[in-house]
């Protein structure tokens, strides 16, 4: 076998591939060279990141969303999820918790809630930078105009993550309704990094009518983008969408494709996610140890967890912020890592 060396050196050694050859990666993925793959990745990790793992505070703040993409438990039509939004208050009660652990990034992630003004969700950046000046803030919360997400930076957001989904129009149209496009997405994230923020793209593996040439098509608009940090899991289904019925993304075809980019980007933030966690108990230590060095521990008060249903069976609703803290520690810890408390910036990033 050993068919895909001669690719995966290729891969380290020049950071891409050509289209073909990424659909040979992934048609051809057999046993043998994923072990290859995956202990390349894994060293280029260490070798960049020692044995640190960045952990990042989730805060699922708002299920509210106007969007309808098809894949996805919160969008405005599953008439059956049970809509909660977080005030500023229980937000910033969130970020208390969580420095206490030691974290030092917040992500603030939800639906597109619009009854959040600008001004009030600038002031709520405000508020938490003023409090933990030494934490990095990080946003997801969709499309906005460019204008918004320069107010955003200017009120002290440091990183803002917006999957990209997949970067085929054709794909794009087969999960999202008609009024979201990728040319607006794309244009989203290259207003992102221009405006100076370090920025978050990604795709769901295993999505709806997927295809190797749609894949290939990712890895190479992700090296065209250069993000600083990549966020990828499996789709999983959930039983309330259009998509309830179709397979789930294959757990080894992840991993797979996080040695890959951890090979294409030596340096970028790669996160071992919590659809990872839910496809496999084991899914986010397999995730490090294919080159991922990010964890996100979810910070969200226990009541409204459940709630924040991407997709069915998801991890770690039933638990306590400290519960689940302190479990992400131990499970790092047991593969021979460490948690570290750090903002955990890109190497390349420095604030405008
Ligand atoms: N609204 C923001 C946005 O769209 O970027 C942030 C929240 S959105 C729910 C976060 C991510 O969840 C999406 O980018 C998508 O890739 C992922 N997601 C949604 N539904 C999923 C599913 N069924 N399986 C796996 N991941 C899913």
């Amino acid at each position: 076998m050993a068919e895909l060396r001669p690719l995966i050196d290729k891969l380290k050694e020049d950071r891409i591939l050509s289209h073909d050859e990424f659909v040979r990666m992934f048609t051809c993925r057999n046993p043998e060279d994923s072990e290859y793959l995956r202990s390349l990745a894994q060293e280029t990790a260490v070798a960049n990141y020692g044995h640190d793992i960045f952990l990042r505070g989730l805060i699922e703040f708002t299920n509210y969303c106007r969007n309808d993409c098809l894949y996805c438990g919160i969008r405005r039509s599953n008439s059956k999820a049970e809509r909660y939004r977080l005030t500023s208050e229980e937000i910033l009660d969130c970020c208390e918790i969580g420095y206490g652990f030691g974290l030092r990034t917040f992500v603030l992630q939800g639906g597109e809630d619009m009854t959040y003004s600008d001004e009030s969700f600038c002031e709520l950046i405000r508020e938490i930078k003023r409090r933990y000046p030494d934490c990095a803030v990080t946003l997801s919360v969709g499309e906005r105009p460019r204008k918004t997400y320069e107010a955003y930076y200017e009120a002290g957001a440091d990183r803002y993550l917006l999957r990209h989904e997949t970067s085929s129009p054709e794909h794009y149209a087969m999960l999202h309704p008609a009024e979201l496009t990728i040319e607006n997405r794309k244009r989203c994230l290259s207003d992102l990094k221009d405006i100076g923020f370090q920025i978050g793209a990604g795709f769901m593996v295993g999505s709806p009518y997927q295809t190797y040439d749609y894949l290939a098509e990712d890895f190479a608009y992700l090296k065209e983008l250069e993000p600083h940090m990549i966020g990828i899991g499996p789709f999983i289904h959930h039983a309330d969408t259009p998509f309830a019925k179709m397979p789930d993304g294959s757990y080894e075809e992840t991993l797979y494709c996080l040695a890959m980019l951890r090979l294409m980007f030596p340096r970028v933030l790669l996160p071992a996610t919590t659809a990872l966690g839910t496809i496999d108990p084991l899914g986010r230590e397999e995730g490090i140890r294919h080159g991922a060095n990010v964890i996100m521990p979810s910070l969200s008060p226990k009541d409204v967890r459940q709630k924040y249903l991407l997709y069915d069976g998801k991890i770690c609703t039933g638990e306590e912020a400290a519960e689940c803290h302190a479990c992400l520690e131990g499970r790092i810890a047991r593969i021979g890592y460490k948690a570290v408390s750090a903002r955990g910036d890109h190497a390349d990033w420095v604030r405008k």
